[in-house]
């Protein structure tokens, strides 16, 4: 049997698979997914098996065989092998990046030195005493070796300490060797367990046996009396108050036996869950709820776009379409952004499902995560809820997939492999005879696309045409809150200087006593809060990025939110020696501190990236708005999403129209969703809403639309936009960033792979394929880390090779990056453009 197996060697990253020998041990257990440890070159790398053969093109002689079996149960299955291929030629990315990308990270190889004993191997042939003195530790130190077959390195220096130079012998002599080992970051935890013996009938007796002196071993045999069964040794030992050389002697004995075994680190294992039964739909749910059903009956790909107004019931679709897939014996994933996997969305799902439930999310630890995703691998859950990368779940019988706020942007990559987990859904659906549900109150234009004529009459399984359904209404006829748009312009005018309007200074003020609550947003990024010289302009820039630097107050300093550059405040200009500093903008924590100034008392929780790194403090501060021990939730695009608090009946947009002056085409967009999401926090419950939206701007289609709660309004005049531009949905982009540390390189570069992708344009245009190609300019941000960007970007339309494309234009610019250390990298359909 022979494996063709993709290689991880950072160093070389290459898509071609290499051949190894499948040695006659590992046969049962070497399958298409399994990742094993294989000798490239000098070392030993881990891999990842793609394909197996009952016999081989290449010599067989040549071939190595397999060094290493990693793991017992396969961590992919053969369908995610084939979905890392498409992954690969889809966004053009190495293999192996996007094989890397669909396990843990705690499963990321770490490489260790190990030795084994050679048993025919020693210069001399056999094992002889080879320093010829008496040394008797030489046996002792192989045997130690042996029983364990290999060891590494530094733990057998380690034991054998005094005989470092005696080891140093037998390795250069052969009678050990070293191998390379490939193993895991992270592994199973484990926990010493006592178990008490079969017959558990016996322990009175054996209580009687122990002389009085035993009293601790006397309190432990009482206890297994009363619980007879496997305890945990420290769970034991601190129930009892004893040490563990009660337990040992009675393990010496035989009565009881402990024994290593692995527990699971589950992150939800101090939390109970109120069980809930599924709610009578009403009948816009219901509606929509027998089309998913019907789907996932059919086995066939189906995908929806589920456009329903925030509170019209989701998620009780969801969690009822989720009971249909698993009634079949099969399996669920639901992908949520990664900030509106809140405590709240956690609970909805384990209410309903329990423990059959997997979580994954980046604010567990490497291990939690680890283990969660373990429970997959082992078909002990069959649902799993998590962000982006839990599309690559590996399950085998998957009926349903849900994405929940299919419009957000975080469910693209931004980093290789760039992909987007919606489309990596559809593919998967397409292999499984799955059904897709793409939730929104604000679609993406690109989904909405999809459900027109034109992509009904272009489908392929690739990319199919989405079916519409919608829900207009909130349940139990509850009410859109009410939206005002504030001209802040007028304020000006009227002498109000403060980033409160009159009108939202009264409502919070009104909320305040009503002891009802509040949601603020600033969707403003850091870049708005920079450090200006009042009497010269003089704007404080990171020296190695072309962006300004942002001003922190907590540690009084100023930092680069790309590269991480920081320096002490300013208080005094630099350029002209002014101290009129100013910090421009209104960071989070200014608009705390004039909240205190104007509503004395006033309980607010911030929640930004300054105050939700430490783990679990996102949800310690949902915990305790939700409790009402808050008044006012201030916070950043994180208080925007998910959160249903019944309480909650006045929401506010600061700065409406920050987002919308991005140097970007999506962010009209942008705005409208964003608007949207955060005005569905009000009023969800018996209490009705009110929002207020203060903006520059106040006669955009953005805002105004989104005050009308208009999606329908908004979608139709965008596309009219993107029409106009040839922008997506209408077209597709590829963008080409390369960076530099030199402009002239750069701008070679840039001009040639141009060139390139012009000539190739012209001859698919002479056959009638729409396609564009403009650039190369410099990037939106110029500079990163000291290095210069420039960019080229592909306009085209209608189904193509476009990577192939991509990949011939590219590969005039080898040489440069191999020898001149260019970077260029592709982004398919990319969601930012800076
Ligand atoms: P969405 O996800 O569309 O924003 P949710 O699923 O969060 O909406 O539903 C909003 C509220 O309505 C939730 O509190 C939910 O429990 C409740 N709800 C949903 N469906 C029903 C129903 N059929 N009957 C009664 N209440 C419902
Ligand atoms: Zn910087
Ligand atoms: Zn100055």
């Amino acid at each position: 049997m022979y494996a063709k197996v993709i290689v991880d060697v950072p160093a070389k990253p290459t898509n071609r698979a290499f051949d190894y020998v499948v040695p006659e041990a590992m046969k049962d257990l070497v399958t298409v997914g399994s990742r094993v440890g294989v000798p490239f070159g000098p070392r030993t790398v881990q891999g990842f098996v793609v394909e197996l053969h009952e016999g081989t093109e290449l010599d067989p002689a040549k071939l190595k065989p397999i060094a290493q079996i990693l793991d017992l149960i396969p961590p992919l299955t053969p369908e995610l092998v084939k979905l890392a291929r498409w992954i690969s030629r889809t966004y053009l990315c190495h293999e192996i990046t996007a094989l890397q990308a669909m396990i843990p990270g705690a499963l990321k190889a770490k490489y260790e030195r190990h030795v084994k004993v050679d048993e025919h191997g020693g210069r001399r042939g056999g094992h002889e005493n080879v320093l010829m003195l008496p040394v008797p530790n030489q046996e002792e130190i192989l045997n130690y070796v042996r029983k364990q077959e290999t060891v590494r390195l530094e733990t057998l220096l380690e034991k054998f300490a005094g005989d470092t130079l005696l080891v140093k012998q037998l390795l250069e002599d052969g009678v050990l060797t070293e191998v390379h080992m490939v193993k895991d970051r992270m592994s199973a935890k484990k926990a010493l367990t006592v178990f008490p013996p079969e017959n558990p009938e016996q322990l009175a007796a054996w209580q009687e046996e122990l002389p009085a002196r035993a009293a601790k071993q006397k309190l432990v045999l009482e206890y297994l009396q009363k619980h007879p069964e496997p305890i945990k040794l420290t769970e034991l030992l601190s129930r009892l108050h004893i040490t563990a050389a009660a337990v040992k002697g009675l393990a010496e004995r035989g009565w009881v036996r402990l024994e290593e075994v692995e527990v699971q680190r589950d992150p939800y294992a101090s939390r109970t869950f109120r069980p809930t039964s599924p709610l009578p739909l009403t009948p816009e749910q219901q509606k929509v709820f027998d089309c998913i059903k019907d789907a996932v009956l059919s086995g066939e790909q189906r995908v929806f776009l589920l456009n329903g107004v925030t509170g019209s019931g989701k998620t009780e679709v969801y969690l009822q379409s989720i009971q249909t897939c698993l009634d079949q014996g099969r399996e669920a994933i639901v992908l949520v952004p990664e900030i509106s996997l809140t405590p709240q969305m956690v609970e909805r799902f384990k209410g309903r499902f329990g423990n059959r439930v997997a979580v994954l999310h980046s604010r567990l630890s490497h291990g939690e995560r680890y283990d969660e995703w373990r429970k997959i691998v082992r078909r002990e859950v069959s649902v799993v809820i998590g962000a982006r990368s839990a599309v690559f779940a590996p399950f085998t019988k998957i009926g349903l997939i849900i994405i929940d706020e299919e419009h957000e942007s975080t469910y693209k990559q931004e980093e290789s492999p760039k992909y987007h987990a919606r489309d990596v859904a559809i593919a998967r659906a397409s292999e499984h005879g799955a059904a897709v549900v793409l939730g929104s109150a604000t679609p993406s234009l690109e989904s909405m696309y999809r459900t027109g004529r034109e992509a009904v009459l272009s489908a392929t399984p690739d990319r199919p045409a989405f079916e519409l359904l919608t829900m207009t209404s909130r349940v139990e006829g509850r009410p859109l809150p009410r939206v005002h748009i504030v001209d802040m312009r007028e304020e000006l005018k009227n002498g109000n200087r403060s980033m409160f309007s009159r009108a939202l200074y009264k409502a919070i003020e009104e909320r305040l006593h009503k002891k009802e609550q509040t949601v603020l947003l600033l969707n403003r990024r850091g870049y708005a809060t920079f450090v200006m010289c009042r009497t010269c302009g003089y704007v404080a820039n990171c020296p190695h990025c072309d962006i300004s630097l942002t001003y922190h107050q907590s540690s009084r300093a100023i930092r680069c939110h790309y590269c991480g550059y920081a320096e002490r405040e300013l208080t005094a200009c630099p350029d002209c020696g002014s101290e009129h500093i100013r910090h421009f903008g209104t960071g989070t924590q200014r608009v705390e501190e004039e909240l205190s100034k104007l509503f004395p008392g006033i309980r607010v929780i911030r929640m930004d990236v300054d105050t939700t790194t430490e783990k679990g403090s996102h949800e310690k501060w949902l915990t305790i708005f939700k409790n009402r021990q808050a008044d006012l939730l201030l916070g950043t695009q994180m208080v925007a999403k998910g959160l249903d608090f019944p309480h909650v009946t006045l929401v506010g947009a600061l700065a409406a129209d920050s987002v919308l002056n991005l140097p970007d085409f999506r962010a009209a967009e942008r705005t409208f969703q964003l608007l949207t999401q955060v005005a569905g926090r009000a009023g969800r419950h018996e209490l009705p809403g009110e929002v207020f939206v203060q903006t520059y701007t106040p006669e955009h289609y953005s805002i105004l639309s989104a005050s009308k709660h208009d999606y329908q309004g908004f979608m139709l005049k965008e596309m009219l936009m993107r029409k106009q531009h040839n922008y997506p949905p209408f077209h597709r982009l590829v963008l080409i960033t390369l960076s530099h540390e030199q402009v002239q390189l750069l701008i070679r570069s840039g001009e040639a792979v141009a060139a390139r992708l012009k000539e190739l344009a012209s001859q698919m245009q002479a056959e009638g394929t729409e396609l564009e190609v403009l650039g190369p300019v410099a990037s939106p941000i110029s500079r990163i880390k000291d290095r210069y960007r420039f960019q080229c970007m592909i306009k085209y339309r209608g189904e193509m090779d476009i990577a192939g494309l991509v990949q011939q234009a590219v590969a005039v610019l080898d040489d440069a990056v191999k020898q001149r250390k260019l970077t260029v990298s592709v982004d398919v359909d990319p969601q930012i453009l800076m």
